[in-house]
């Protein structure tokens, strides 16, 4: 097959295939996950994977990356475009609004699970397509939500068994206090202007707060120059940290200030937090999250405050595998593709028979399979020893005519006749 031939239909760039191999520490992630937020009190929203462009421009901000460069955006009805959901924060808050879902119940805690699509230049953890599983509290100020949330993130990736992680917290104040701050930080920044890569010249002026979040190595040097965020904030802002700072202590859960961390997004306020591991090089945040107390409004709705945050699954996913690795202390994943039973048929009369089996056996929970590629019974004992089924089941003419399954324990060798299916399936289910 000529795979360079242009007709040669190939993913799109930046997009990956999960498969069947692959799925195990998917799904335990999304099992783990879905646990821990279900515990803490969040539930599941699913929105749609596409949305009405504005509300991405109002709410993630019109001088960020995402905005400015990243999105998959589409011409809808005439006059309106749509945009793939780079992130998810902002269509749940719309389906909270649009719904009036305050209204039953002011505060409510979601989660989600699911693909976001944004048009990055792809490179290690880095996709189009990626998957982010996430958490939203909407409707209350309190500090110590902010610290839930964190404790939430973590728990999911203890029990994942992923060691190393570093919780980052920074608090970048509100609208009081950020003007002043962003006045500071543009006078400060502008002595390093010739230091600074193309991209932060120009982010001076237009979002200066973006220069603290650039991922190459001579603006981070100058970000340590800088003047603290949490030194520019105002009162509230402060007293709102100080508690945050108070119950990461009283719950013993680890964290290290960083007081230029800004999140990429520019609905932040106040509280907010990355979870990095080495393992992911330069780019090396797997969960980031935070307070967006002007989010709801900035979208149309009243002044709401919220906080959540948005785990990278693919990131994360290469952070612990590198940790199982080099520590497999952690739970081995075990279940695999192997089904339970593999029934070999001897001749071509004996398939229907083995066809009948097999769903009689499927109706009973147990994982089964036959041959569908014409092979000769020999081909399909190899195969059955290929994927590595617990049992064989050997089907010929023979045993239709006594009316008896043959089941075979492919580990001991052991061997059972028996007129009686249910016999066959208390036998191959008592060998889980
Ligand atoms: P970053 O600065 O890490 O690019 P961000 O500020 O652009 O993040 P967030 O929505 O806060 O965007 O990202 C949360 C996490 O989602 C990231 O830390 C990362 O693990 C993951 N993520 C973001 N973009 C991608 C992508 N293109 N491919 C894979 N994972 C991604
Ligand atoms: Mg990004």
């Amino acid at each position: 097959m000529d795979k360079s031939n242009e007709n040669f239909v190939k993913a799109p760039l930046g997009m990956k295939d999960i498969f069947p191999d692959e799925r195990l520490l998917w799904i335990e992630m999304e099992n783990a996950a879905r646990e821990e937020f279900e515990l803490a009190g969040y539930h599941e929203i699913r929105t749609p994977v596409f949305e009405d462009t504005r509300l991405f421009v109002r709410s993630i901000g019109e001088t960020t990356d995402i905005v400015e460069k990243e999105m998959y955006t589409f011409g809808d009805t005439p006059g309106s475009t749509i945009t793939l959901r780079p992130e998810n924060t902002a269509p749940v808050m719309r389906a909270y609004l649009e719904y009036e879902l305050y209204k039953t119940k002011k505060f409510q805690k979601f989660y989600y699970i699911g693909p976001m699509f944004r048009k990055e230049r792809p490179q290690a953890g880095r996709l189009r397509q990626f998957h982010q599983m996430g958490i939203e509290a909407i409707g209350s100020y309190d500090p110590l939500l902010d610290v839930e949330t964190v404790k939430v993130a973590t728990r999911v990736y203890d029990r994942l068994g992923l060691d190393g992680y570093v919780v980052k917290v920074n608090t970048i104040g509100c609208e009081k206090c950020r003007p002043g701050y962003r006045a500071i930080l543009k006078e400060e920044l502008l002595q390093y202007k010739d230091e600074l890569c193309e991209l932060c010249k120009a982010r001076i002026d237009r979002n200066v707060f973006r220069v603290l979040d650039c991922k190459q190595e001579k603006c981070k040097e100058i970000r340590r120059n800088v003047s603290n965020t949490e030194d520019h904030t105002c009162n509230d802002c402060r007293e709102h940290f100080k508690t945050v700072k108070g119950a990461f202590e009283d719950i013993n859960l680890e964290y290290t200030i960083d007081p230029h961390l800004v999140r990429g997004l520019d609905y932040y306020t106040k509280t907010v937090y990355e979870i990095t591991h080495t393992a992911m090089g330069a780019r090396d945040t797997i969960c980031a999250g935070g307070r967006y107390d002007n989010l709801i409004s900035d979208i149309g709705g009243p002044p709401t405050g919220a906080v959540g945050f948005a785990a990278g699954m693919e990131a994360s996913m290469i952070a612990i595998v590198n940790t199982r690795k080099k520590e497999p202390k952690s739970k081995p994943v075990t279940s695999s593709l192997a089904p339970d039973v593999y029934i070999v048929s001897i001749s071509a009369e004996t398939r229907n028979r083995c066809f009948k089996l097999l769903n009689e056996l499927r109706l009973c929970g147990i994982s089964v399979d036959m041959d569908y590629e014409s092979r000769t019974p020999k081909a399909q004992m190899k195969i059955a020893n290929k994927i590595n089924s617990r049992f064989t089941i050997i089907m010929g003419p023979d045993e239709i005519e006594k009316g008896v399954i043959k089941l075979k324990n492919m580990q001991t060798g052991d061997e059972t006749f028996s007129e009686d299916t249910d016999k066959i399936i208390q036998i191959v289910k008592g060998n889980k």
